[in-house]
């Protein structure tokens, strides 16, 4: 049987781990400690763990989930990772720096963006990940890692996590639980949980399911549309059920969690910008508190789309303030993602493993 590896294990079960190992009790915080918080990076650069100990933890298990590691810079100072992983599968994770408005040397908070799986099942129309098919869901250990890799690579800590680069979160539900309760333990919190969003397209069983986290995380939605018929259209899964129950779940969410929510919206030039949708989306947005975000569409060309996807156009910058403007005076709360990476193939939904150099 292949081994486990140690960073798929939550705190809780390394303390099991170490009581079975017959390890005295104080063994699993340092251990802890020195993956989460002192960045080794094998079981023998662990510093205050004796001999043995480690011994005994490289028989039991693996510590690296990558084998390569790649960057691609952007001139907007994001960084795309690309990495390989034990079976020779890639992902990619994003890293967005940002900076303070009146002083733009110095950072607020770096954001990392994660994959869930790789690939994904779901297939929505505007995105090159959904060209992909699902390959398969990424282990705990291969999602936190993602994490510790590029603070390592960058000197940095990140701050913000956000579950958006290639996959469906809710759909690798239980290992993107086990990442997010390592890396944000309730005990040794690396990254607080308020500071964690996962971003769903809409899989209604587990937002509510979410909901139960016992310490909870922000919740985005993917909505895209504010009527059935262009949802079916661009986000396949929609059909399986419709607006309205997704969101009596968001509505759920939020009571139970507290935390406002966010919706994702990219506008497509005559599909879903027009005023009505602009009335439509406030009073969607409106049911409890929330942010709507408008996302300038990122060109997928490069996977050669066809059908709907083909016909999909991007708003105009022009435009999509107009829109804005509209939400905004029907009472939504609103915003415009800045957009990162574009010219290294990062930015959101581009990210189908394009290793090209740049
Ligand atoms: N599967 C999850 C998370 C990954 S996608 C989800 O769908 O929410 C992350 C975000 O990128 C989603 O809001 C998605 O709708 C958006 N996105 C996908 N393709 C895009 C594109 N081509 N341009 C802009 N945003 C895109
Ligand atoms: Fe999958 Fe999200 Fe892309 Fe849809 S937008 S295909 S759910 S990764």
């Amino acid at each position: 049987m292949s081994k486990n590896y140690i960073k798929s294990l939550t705190f809780k079960e390394l303390e099991e781990y170490c009581k079975e190992a017959g390890f005295p009790k104080f063994r699993a915080e340092q251990i802890f400690r020195q993956i989460y918080f002192s960045g080794a990076n094998s079981f023998d650069d662990m510093k205050l763990i004796t001999q043995d100990i480690k011994t005994k933890l490289k028989e039991d298990f693996e510590y690296n989930s990558f084998t390569e590691t790649k960057k691609f810079i952007s001139i907007d100072k994001s960084v795309k990772f690309l990495f390989t992983l034990q079976d020779g599968n890639k992902i990619e994770a994003v890293y967005m720096p940002w900076f303070s408005d009146d002083d733009e040397d110095k950072m607020e908070r770096t954001t990392l963006c994660v994959s869930s799986q790789i690939g994904c099942a779901l297939d929505c129309k505007f995105c090159a990940t959904g060209t992909m098919d699902l390959k398969r869901n990424l282990e705990t250990h291969e999602i936190v890692s993602q994490v510790l890799e590029v603070e390592k690579e960058i000197g940095e800590k990140i701050t913000n996590i956000v579950y958006m680069g290639m996959g469906e979160p809710m759909l690798n539900y239980k290992n993107v639980v086990n990442s997010i309760k390592i890396l944000s333990d309730l005990k040794f919190p690396k990254i607080a949980r308020k500071k964690i969003t996962v971003s769903t397209s809409g899989v209604i069983p587990k937002i509510y399911k979410l909901a139960d986290l016992e310490k909870p995380v922000k919740l985005a939605l993917s909505l895209h549309a504010t009527t059935n018929g262009v949802r079916d259209k661009i986000v396949p899964l929609n059909q399986k059920s419709n607006i309205s129950e997704l969101m009596d779940a968001i509505e759920f969410y939020y009571r139970k969690t507290n935390l406002p929510i966010t919706y994702e919206y990219i506008p497509f030039e005559n599909l879903n910008d027009t005023d009505d949708d602009a009335k439509r989306l406030a009073k969607i947005s409106k049911r409890v508190p929330s942010r709507i975000n408008l996302i300038p569409f990122n060109d997928i060309s490069f996977t050669k789309p066809e059908g709907i996807a083909a016909e999909l156009k991007a708003t105009s910058k022009e435009e999509i303030q107009r829109f804005y403007t509209q939400i905004r005076n029907y009472g939504g709360v609103v915003t415009v993602r800045d957009t990162f990476g574009s010219d290294i193939d990062a930015a959101c939904g581009q990210l189908a493993l394009s290793d090209k150099e740049s």
